[in-house]
């Protein structure tokens, strides 16, 4: 096994055994709520977190809990770290096979 390839897996490893994984890509939302004393009826909207992904081959948002902002964050990051790792775990793969290396 290559050096590179002993990084990737190893870092692999750790996301898989780590916080978590979550698919998808965040979006901040500004919106006014319709109250027509609050703030945002003075032009500082409200800003939410979504989190926006496919399942089933449909489009689908959830809305992000303030409080669960910086582990949600922390998942997405690691999901897509885990996505680039694996893909460069398989591009040595296809070198091997197109080699034809053990
Ligand atoms: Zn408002």
């Amino acid at each position: 096994m290559s050096p590179a390839e002993r990084r990737a897996r190893s870092r692999l490893a750790q996301l898989a055994h780590g916080r978590g994984l979550l698919r998808g890509n965040l979006v901040e939302r500004r919106r006014v709520c319709g109250k027509p004393n609050c703030k945002c009826a003075r032009g500082e909207r409200h800003v939410s977190l979504y989190l926006v992904f496919s399942q089933g081959g449909r489009l689908r948002q959830l809305c992000v809990p303030k409080a669960w902002e910086p582990r949600v964050r922390q998942w997405v990051r690691d999901y897509h770290d885990a996505r680039r790792l694996l893909e460069a775990v398989s591009q040595l793969y296809y070198e091997k096979v197109r080699q034809r290396q053990d």
